[in-house]
């Protein structure tokens, strides 16, 4: 399995992080923070797939932008998977012909720019030879984390989330779990705000890290722009053996 972290930033893109999109051989994404601004037309219309872990922003901004990339006047069209109340979200915000054309309702009537698709939780879905496994985790609204197989690999997408167990509990039951993207947003001096947001700072990044099964990459994302080398210094700290630092634009192979 071939997985990158997009760059979404037109400078130094491999160490600003500023939303979140993954694309994984690429034919799937997770996220669309910012798959629409990536690559070529013809990139993104190889996306067939792409799964929301929640409806916030930087990891939905550039969902209507790659919509229209990827449109081609055929019959196939992407599928954008999520929970039903990221998708109602999705519509109700984005597709709502105030903000960008209701491309949900005008696909039924013409060639089709997307379906949508619910996911339920714990429910395996199927998507080119990739199984993905949808996780609640613990953020301040619906919030999924990720379990993506290949059948030999697999690695987990965590979302966004505060201090979580379920998906951990399924990590150790994964055949074959390799890797972790493991959120690591704010410094350990905004613990307050971490809290409150439901996001993880360096010191709760290595309590999360202490349940995952023995020898597996973790890899810390979603480090807040403004706060990196904090961040990353403070993760450093905690000696982690198996600790890595994402980095956009990379292929990572599992
Ligand atoms: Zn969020
Ligand atoms: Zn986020």
């Amino acid at each position: 399995m071939r997985a990158r972290l997009l760059g979404s930033s037109v400078a130094d893109t491999a160490s600003r992080q500023y939303v979140t999109s993954f694309v994984i051989n690429d034919s799937v994404a997770i996220d669309a923070g910012c798959l629409g601004f990536w690559g070529t037309p013809q990139q993104q219309e190889a996306v067939r797939h792409v799964f929301l872990t929640h409806a916030h922003a930087d990891h939905t901004a550039s969902l209507p932008i790659f919509i229209e990339n990827a449109w081609t006047p055929a019959e196939d069209c992407p599928t954008v998977y999520g929970s039903t109340e990221t998708l109602e979200a999705v519509q109700k915000h984005i597709f709502n012909n105030n903000v960008w054309p209701d491309f949900i309702a005008i696909s039924k009537t013409m060639p089709p720019f997307l379906r949508v698709c619910p996911l339920q939780h714990e429910m395996p879905a199927q998507a080119d030879g990739l199984t993905i496994t949808p996780v609640q985790v613990n953020h301040l609204i619906p919030t999924y984390g990720f379990v993506v197989s290949d059948g030999e690999s697999a690695v987990i997408f965590g979302g966004d989330s505060g201090p979580t167990d379920r998906l951990w509990e399924i990590a150790r039951q994964t055949q074959g779990l390799r890797a972790v993207f493991l959120e690591a947003c704010f410094p350990n001096s905004m613990t307050g705000l971490a809290e409150v947001s439901l996001h993880l700072t360096p010191q709760m990044f290595g309590r999360e890290a202490a349940k995952l099964p023995a020898g597996i990459r973790v890899i810390a994302v979603h480090i807040k722009v403004r706060y990196r080398e904090q961040v990353i210094q403070e993760l450093h700290d905690l000696q982690l053996s198996n600790l890595e630092i994402g980095e956009c634009e990379k292929e990572y192979c599992f």
